[in-house]
Parts: C-alpha cells; structure tokens; sequence
C-alpha cells in the first residue's frame, strides 16, 4: 500500500539544517480544529510560519506537504526542532469515517519517513507525539495528539503498533526481488554469474541437492532458471537445455552473444 505526497511549499521557509545533519525521527501532532483541512491549515501556516510550521499536513483527502523535509521546522520546540523531528499535524474530525482515512494516511507517512531513513520505530525516540516532546524538553506544554486519538477511540500505544506494523510491511515490500537467477547446480554459476549481471547485479539463488526452489527465489516478480527444469514459476525465463552444453548456448542467446 502506498499514498501519493502532494507538495506545496511554503514560499520563503528558513532553510535551517537540523543538528544531524538530518532528520533522527518524526513528531506526530494534531492540529486541535476540528474540521480543518490540509490545504486550510497550510494557507493559515504560509502568513503564521515565523510562530510555527511544521513539514505534513494529512486530511482524510490527502497528504500535503508544505516544507523540505532536509530542514528543520518550527512544530515541538527548539531541543526537538532542531535536534531534528520531521512534523507532521493531523487535521481533525468528528466523522469516523473522515477519521479513519485521516488517520490510515497518517500511519502510513509516519512509517515512511522512518523507513526511508532505515530509523527504527522506537515509541518516544524516533517516533514522538507532541505530548512526549512537551515533557522531555518541557519547552512547550501542548499534548496532542493523545485526546483527540482517544476521541476516536485510539490511545497512543495503538499509533505505535500501527506504525510499526506499517513499517514492517514496507521492508516486507522492499524485500520482493524483481528478478532472481536460479541456479541448477553450482556448475552453472559462471553462466548465471552474467545472467544475474545482465539484470543489473540481480540475487542468485541455487537449488538445494532435492533440486527445490527456495522461497524468495519462487517469490521474485520474475525468475530466469539458468539450468535444470522448469520451476513453476508464473513469469520464467528458461534458460535450459539437454546438457550444460545446451544450457550454456540457451544463456549465450539470451545474453546476445
Ligand atoms: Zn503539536
């Protein structure tokens, strides 16, 4: 699963960098209006930024995001700002089913921006609420997101388990190979060698000695058996023949030579 990021930039933001050199985690705020939307909230923001602003804005429509996130914002005071927490607010309904959609989209970015750092979700480390921030650094007194959670019927303990197992499906994702070489024997590593190199240094994966095929290898998006039978996979390339001989002029085919 996968949200699109509409960026709208706030014209003239700092370009401040953050303690790091990048970011180390994210805040999870709410915006305490209830009603609001995205684009409003950024409108409201692009006149108010010098008080605050923050990187997302997520309705039940979308994802906004309104500043770089290579630089700091002004979201949960200057210890986190600075240190280095992407921000992101949660516009605010009443309606479950605008809540729901909201809420599904901000689970989702939070465990992006984690993954795309390879940042462990870690609850009041690398993913803070607004609350945590407020009592660790005690530079500002808000709470949020935690009622507002609460007025739907989420404590913050189910936030962090919902994007933890966000997060776990994106690596889950990441790990589906495009294209795997299977190898019949170890005698055909040189073949496949350059088969593999063809499609871009692709994994290699050899049958065991009962000749089965191993499991991320049969999950590949496409498999390219160099040498032996078929493997049953639903997009093969059979590079195969009667003898190594056979298989090592199917593989110089394949490869144009
Ligand atoms: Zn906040």
């Amino acid at each position: 699963m996968s949200y699109s990021i509409k960026q709208n930039f706030i014209a003239g933001l700092p370009k401040e960098p953050y303690d790091n050199g990048h970011y180390v985690g994210v805040v999870a705020h709410s915006t305490a209006n209830n009603g609001d939307s995205a684009d409003g909230e950024r409108n409201f923001e692009s006149t108010t930024w010098q008080n605050a602003f923050v990187h997302f804005f997520v309705d039940d429509q979308k994802i906004l995001q309104v500043a770089d996130t290579n630089y700091l914002c002004y979201g949960a005071g200057h210890t986190a700002n600075h240190l280095g927490y992407v921000q992101v607010e949660l516009c605010q309904t009443t309606d479950p089913v605008k809540f729901k959609a909201a809420y599904e989209k901000y689970v989702w970015l939070l465990a992006k921006l984690l993954y795309n750092r390879k940042l462990p979700v870690v609850d009041g480390v690398t993913l803070m609420s607004h609350a945590q921030v407020s009592a660790k650094w005690h530079e500002t007194d808000h709470q949020d997101p935690i009622e507002y959670l609460t007025s739907h019927g989420k404590t913050w303990a189910d936030l962090v388990a919902d994007v933890t197992a966000q997060y776990n499906l994106l690596e889950e994702e990441d790990r589906v190979l495009n294209v795997a070489v299977l190898l019949f024997t170890k005698d055909d590593f040189w073949s496949g060698n350059d088969v593999a190199a063809k499609n871009g240094n692709c994994a290699l994966f050899i049958r065991a000695a009962n000749q089965s095929v191993p499991a991320e290898a049969q999950s590949a998006k496409q498999l390219i058996v160099v040498g032996g039978p078929s493997a049953g996979h639903p997009n093969e390339v059979l590079l195969s023949g009667k003898d190594k001989y056979a298989t090592a002029a199917a593989v110089a085919k394949y490869l144009g030579q």
